[in-house]
């Protein structure tokens, strides 16, 4: 490979978003619609270019978090149907309905809000209602849930919204033998019965995550929500069946700033925390903890460069860290990749979190800082 201008830089190949993406439908059959979850910039991906890889993949839906995220959706030219799922109160919900952005609401209070942006903007607002069936965080609790139900039906008979879905989230998911699995759906099909007999007809309702989506298809109903798994990371590691075929998108990469020689003896970094037992040849990477690089991956990660698997020494700093190379014929401007897809045997951003005590989410969301982004197509077809 050409060596590479970019000091340190997140690569995301859209084709393996496409592919990802195409993989999870499969795995729902069509009659379930596929939601690619695109928030925090797209898992740290990217989310504009991520959002249209994904449309191009058979995504009908996306899902963003809050309001600006949906509206950057359709600032970058996004037209398919977009929900959005957490707002604050005295949220403007006018710009959403306007930009023909389908809302949430997780209380009366939330659906009193978006009736006024209804009123204000004369746009019948697409409403979709979120009940908490036991992971305590957004939604309406089973007892509230009924008020909210009539509330929206009433909105609904004077036309200030349609209710187009309703759903839920599982605390569990990545857990498929965790009982409360089968008690939130339970929960759910009970709000779901409360939704018909007040009268309302949603397009879609839905509960599954990444995580359900694979181990769980009875939880699929009419659309699942997919994030981590459309970006290629298992989204429950030492569950899914090692072969489902997902394919990491991002990699991300840097070159060595310097090589040079250490004896035996010689420490490393800030607090000697590593001591060379041998004459070695350590790199610098240009990348540290304020380019997302976790301060507690030091002496816990591999790299890869010079052709292997390469580990990190001593602390990770602000700015750079160092990787031990061994005897390997290294030089000043080589590739050293921190993770990535793992064909060949290199890390991934699996292995990191897992060697992090985190989840892949969290180190691909993280991963930023002074990182360049490249977007490129392996497949070489338009994104
Ligand atoms: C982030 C999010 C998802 C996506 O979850 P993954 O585990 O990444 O598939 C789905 N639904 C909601 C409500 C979310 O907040």
């Amino acid at each position: 490979m050409a060596p590479d201008p970019a000091r340190a830089e997140i690569v995301v190949d859209l084709a393996a978003v496409r592919h990802n993406v195409r993989l999870l439908r499969g795995l729902t059959g069509p009659d379930v619609a596929m939601m690619t979850v695109v928030k925090a910039d797209g898992y740290g991906h990217g989310m504009s270019a991520v959002a249209a890889a994904a449309r191009t993949a058979g995504a009908t839906w996306l899902g963003v978090a809050t309001v600006e995220e949906a509206l950057a959706l359709r600032e970058a030219g996004d037209t398919g149907r977009l929900l959005c799922w957490l707002g604050v109160p005295g949220e403007d919900y006018s710009a959403a309905l306007a930009g023909d952005i389908d809302v949430t609401a997780y209380s009366q209070a939330e659906l009193a809000e978006i009736e006024d942006a209804a009123r204000a903007t004369g746009v019948t607002a697409r409403l979709q209602l979120k009940v908490d069936t036991g992971l305590a965080r957004g939604g309406a609790r089973l007892e509230d849930w009924p008020d909210l139900v009539a509330a929206a039906a009433k909105a609904e008979s004077v036309g200030l919204v349609r209710v187009t879905g309703v759903w839920s989230h599982f605390a569990c998911s990545d857990e498929p033998r965790h009982p409360a699995n089968d008690d939130q759906q339970r929960v759910f099909e009970e709000a779901l019965e409360i939704t018909a007999a007040a009268g309302l007809t949603p397009e879609v309702r839905h509960l599954a995550n990444s995580a359900a989506t694979v181990l769980r298809p009875g939880s699929h109903y009419d659309l699942v929500r997919c994030g981590i798994a459309s970006y290629g990371l298992d989204p429950a590691p030492g569950e899914t069946a090692p072969d489902l075929g997902l394919v990491p998108a991002m990699t991300v990469r840097a070159r060595l700033s310097m090589v040079k020689r250490l004896r035996a003896g010689d420490s490393v970094s800030y607090g000697h925390r590593w001591t060379a037992p041998y004459d070695t040849t350590v790199g610098l990477v240009p990348a540290g903890y304020g380019d997302g690089v976790p301060r507690i991956a030091s002496d816990r990660v591999s790299a890869w460069a010079a052709g292997a698997r390469r580990p990190l020494r001593g602390r990770v700093c602000m700015d750079q860290v160092v990787v031990e190379l061994g005897d390997a014929e290294a030089r000043p401007g080589d590739e050293v990749v921190l993770f990535g897809t793992g064909a060949g045997g290199g890390p991934t951003a699996t292995e990191w979190a897992q060697a992090c005590e985190t989840i892949n989410y969290e180190i691909v969301t993280r991963i930023g800082g002074r990182f360049t982004r490249t977007i490129v197509d392996s497949e070489g077809t338009q994104p």
